[in-house]
């Protein structure tokens, strides 16, 4: 595990929501522009069942029963029993559970026992793809409990993510959900202005297919700032 914390959501459909944050530790997918990259190593602290789930409720306190669980990839295979165990303790405890997939898998059995998945659709800026038929999968297996959001660098990053909507289109699938576009917000970077005002420019122009929402615990803490 990397940190358990309480926090306010900042970003996605969620922002401005407070819960207890679940970090776990180590991640394969190696984007570029990861801001975790503490997260990557599999080597860390190994806490108990009871040691997370006593962290998670001192986090919350008596009246907070929300959970995100994010990382690294909490969907990397040598998480997910770990994780499945988490969310049905959470759940028989009456805790709402987001989970944050990085946008290269599935996973049926924690999908089908949490309350809502926010999908990453990888841009090509981070140097990772993610497969439309995956999203394709998600759209159709889980409707209403999950988000898309791509953070958008540059305008190749918004072609990319205006094609894989388009091409989902003619799938036939129904994009009623909400998709939103994160503009980058880099480590050591000042708050990108013209990036952001960018994005909701682009965004308007391919006629508002989605939202754009920022990163709020940026703008608050700075974009270097853990833990917030
Ligand atoms: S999936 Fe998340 S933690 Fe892993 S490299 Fe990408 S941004 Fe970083």
């Amino acid at each position: 595990m990397n940190s358990i914390y309480l926090a306010t959501e900042g970003e996605g459909v969620h922002i401005g929501t407070p819960q207890v944050f679940v970090r776990f530790q180590g991640c394969t997918i190696g984007c570029l522009n990861c801001d975790s990259k503490d997260t990557w190593d599999f080597e860390g602290n190994r806490w108990t069942k009871e040691e997370v789930l006593s962290a998670i409720e001192d986090a919350g306190g008596k009246n907070l029963k929300r959970v995100s669980i994010t990382g690294g990839d909490p969907l990397h295979p040598s998480h997910v029993p770990n994780v499945l165990e988490l969310v049905t303790e959470l759940k028989s405890r009456g805790y709402y559970i987001n989970l944050e997939a990085a946008g290269t898998r599935i996973v049926p059995e924690i999908f089908e026992k949490i309350d809502y998945i926010s999908m990453d659709f990888k841009t090509p800026s981070t140097g990772v793809k993610t497969r439309v038929e995956l999203l394709s999968t998600l759209i159709n297996n889980y409707p209403s409990k999950f988000q898309i959001k791509a953070v958008i660098e540059t305008h190749e990053d918004m072609i990319a993510t205006t094609d894989a909507y388009n091409q989902l289109l003619s799938m036939n699938t129904t994009l009623n959900f909400p998709w939103n576009l994160t503009p980058s917000y880099n480590l050591n970077e000042e708050f990108p202005l013209e990036r952001f005002r960018n994005v909701i420019k682009w965004n308007e122009e391919a006629g508002g297919l989605f939202r754009v929402i920022g990163q709020q615990h940026k703008w608050l803490y700075g974009p270097d700032e853990k833990q917030v």
